[in-house]
């Protein structure tokens, strides 16, 4: 039985400039992640070629949303479009459909599970570290690291923000990453750690996923 530790980096509301200093850090330090992009922020040749980047290094596109707006305001039909305009621009952008949804705010009302067909991604989002026109910048580099360190257990999931002007979360990777890999943690994506947890995603619903782990 191996006693190293497993879990997921995941960044939401990219891809941005941010998206590009963190692919550069784990592609330094070897790890992969998945990234929740949000749909109508994937315009230009440059931000398809930066997710392309980020597949092509073995982390994963998840979907976010179209709008990153009020989802729970939406009808079924509007929440559907929000799904899959973000399913097809990802497919367009990088061959391969989104495997995991993660819901703006983690609103999770019972009604999204009904009308979006994936696996609801949650995560600890203890670290406070999102910003631009999605809220303010509310931590510290230290208060960022501790947020991180206080919650991270084997099968973790972790959520931060890869939107733009973010820097300070690239800059956090580069303490906890060699931090927790000497602590024998490993880095992967999030399809990748269910599959070494030996758990299908599919097998719970009307949940979001913060921990993967075998009850
Ligand atoms: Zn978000």
């Amino acid at each position: 039985m191996s006693d190293k530790k497993y879990c997921a980096l995941t960044f939401d509301d990219g891809p941005s400039d941010t998206t590009k200093f963190i692919l550069d850090i784990l592609k330094f330090y070897n790890c992969t992640a998945s990234f929740f992009v949000i749909g109508d922020r994937i315009k230009t040749d440059d931000q398809k070629e930066t997710m392309r980047k980020a597949v092509a290094q073995g982390c994963t596109i998840e979907n976010h949303s179209y709008t990153h707006g009020k989802l729970i305001e939406m009808s079924d039909e509007e929440l559907l479009e929000e799904f899959n305009k973000t399913q097809e621009i990802v497919y367009d952008a990088v061959g391969e459909y989104p495997q995991f949804f993660r819901a703006p705010g983690l609103n999770d009302k019972g009604r999204l599970y009904d009308v979006i067909p994936l696996p609801f991604a949650g995560g600890s989002a203890g670290t406070a570290e999102w910003n631009s026109r999605l809220g303010d910048v509310t931590s510290n580099i230290d208060e960022r690291i501790k947020g991180i360190l206080s919650v991270v257990c084997d099968g973790h999931i972790i959520l931060m923000h890869d939107c733009s002007g973010n820097y300070l979360t690239a800059a956090t990777l580069r303490y906890i990453i060699p931090k927790l890999k000497e602590e024998g943690y490993e880095f992967v994506n999030l399809r990748e750690l269910f599959r070494i947890k030996g758990i299908d995603p599919k097998s719970a619903s009307r949940m979001q996923w913060k921990d993967v782990v075998k009850e």
